[in-house]
């Protein structure tokens, strides 16, 4: 970043040196070194289970995040869209799982130039007419792509029943010129967000059940799946430690948000070690009334799908309502006053990232870097 040539407030939210007080709000902040103790500990404990971490950067989208999750020792990156993919690839990724089907040609014809610049590339499927089209694809651009089936594993999304049909898709990949089989995707995204501990258990429990006969299945058909892919966030410990998965392909962890605080075993605050570290920095901009403030960010600023942002060390103080530029939060204690910063929990980090231009991160009260959101509206 050229501190000459970028004035804070016009081109960026901040400048490296700055202290938080002078952040233009709203804006992405990230606490540096809360995102670097998620990523050592997600690290350390796939290493403690034997499985690799394959991280989503669906969740962040940013190349400098993905960077220190690779360098901390994560063997490769899940991408959900083909531009994304296109984002990471040229940013020097060379490890891509696409954890998605594609299926428009044009498409299909970008992700399967995708391996000439050296990159491992691989995809989902569900459908056999999808594996030819991938596999036309593939032979014409002169590269291959791996290609895993995805099953559905309970949550009635995308992916082919367990058991006999993931067998003939196998096969299918496993003939078609252009592609290698590489094995199955089998991931569970309602069931993370089950906050009770038991109860993820009971429905993670089930979704194993049928992986594992349809790995046996698979192993009697010959097909060797150097791949089994899944779990998330709210799943990691249960999926890693029951002994089916060789990749778990979490992305929230990373910065985390006020959702999955709420998922029992995951947040610090919850009984698991993971900490905020993205926040939706805000400005109170009107307080006219004792208990009542008003702060700048609203749905522009962050996505409301999963729920209220919280106040991050205000707990008193509630995020109540929002409208496209405003937050109004009850301030019973009368703790806030005008200009004062809030740092927001956003309900869920995805979508919220993809509102921004730029991370703005923090160690110690300044600003150490600004970070662009590298792959931010890649949704085609
Ligand atoms: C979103 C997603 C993940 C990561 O989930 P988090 O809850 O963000 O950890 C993993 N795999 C697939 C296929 C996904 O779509």
């Amino acid at each position: 970043m050229e501190r000459d040539t970028m004035e804070p407030g016009f081109d960026v939210p901040a400048l490296p040196g700055m202290a938080e007080a002078e952040i233009q709000t709203p804006c992405l902040l990230i606490d540096h070194d809360a995102m670097m103790r998620n990523i050592d500990l997600m690290q350390a404990r796939a290493d403690e289970m034997g499985v690799g971490l394959r991280v989503h950067v669906k969740t962040h989208k940013s190349a400098d995040i993905a960077r220190r999750q690779i360098a901390a020792g994560a063997c490769g990156i899940c991408c959900q869209k083909v531009s994304e993919a296109e984002v990471f690839v040229r940013a020097g990724f060379g490890d891509v799982l696409v954890s998605n089907q594609v299926c428009d040609r044009a498409k299909i014809a970008r992700l399967a130039r995708l391996p000439l610049s050296g990159a491992r590339v691989i995809v989902c499927v569900d459908d056999a007419a999808n594996v030819k089209a991938l596999s036309q694809a593939a032979v014409q651009a002169g590269s291959a792509l791996e290609v895993l089936v995805e099953m559905d594993c309970g949550g009635g999304r995308c992916g082919v029943a367990p058991g006999a049909a993931v067998v003939t898709l196998a096969r299918q990949i496993a003939e078609a010129p252009g592609l290698r089989f590489a094995g199955v995707q089998a991931y569970h995204g309602g069931a993370q967000h089950i906050y009770d501990r038991a109860a993820r258990e009971a429905e993670l429990g089930a979704s194993h059940r049928k992986l594992r006969e349809t790995l046996e299945e698979l192993r009697e058909a010959g097909l060797d799946c150097a791949i089994v892919g899944g779990a998330g966030t709210g799943s990691w410990d249960i999926e890693g430690a029951s002994g089916l998965y060789t990749e778990m392909q979490c992305g929230s962890y990373v910065l985390m948000d006020a959702d999955y605080a709420r998922v029992q075993s995951i947040a610090g605050e919850n009984g698991g070690g993971f900490e905020h570290a993205l926040f939706v920095l805000s400005g109170v901009m009107s307080h006219v009334r004792p208990d009542h403030a008003v702060c700048d960010a609203g749905l522009k600023s962050m996505s409301a799908d999963s729920g209220m942002p919280t106040v991050f060390g205000l707990p008193d103080v509630v995020y109540r309502r929002y409208s496209d530029e405003h937050g109004e939060l009850d301030d019973p204690s009368g703790r806030l006053a005008l200009n004062d910063r809030v740092r927001l929990v956003p309900g869920h980090v995805d979508p919220t990232c993809n509102l921004h231009d730029w991370f703005v991160v923090v160690r110690d009260g300044r600003v150490t870097d600004l970070w662009p959101v590298s792959a931010r509206g890649r949704l085609w």
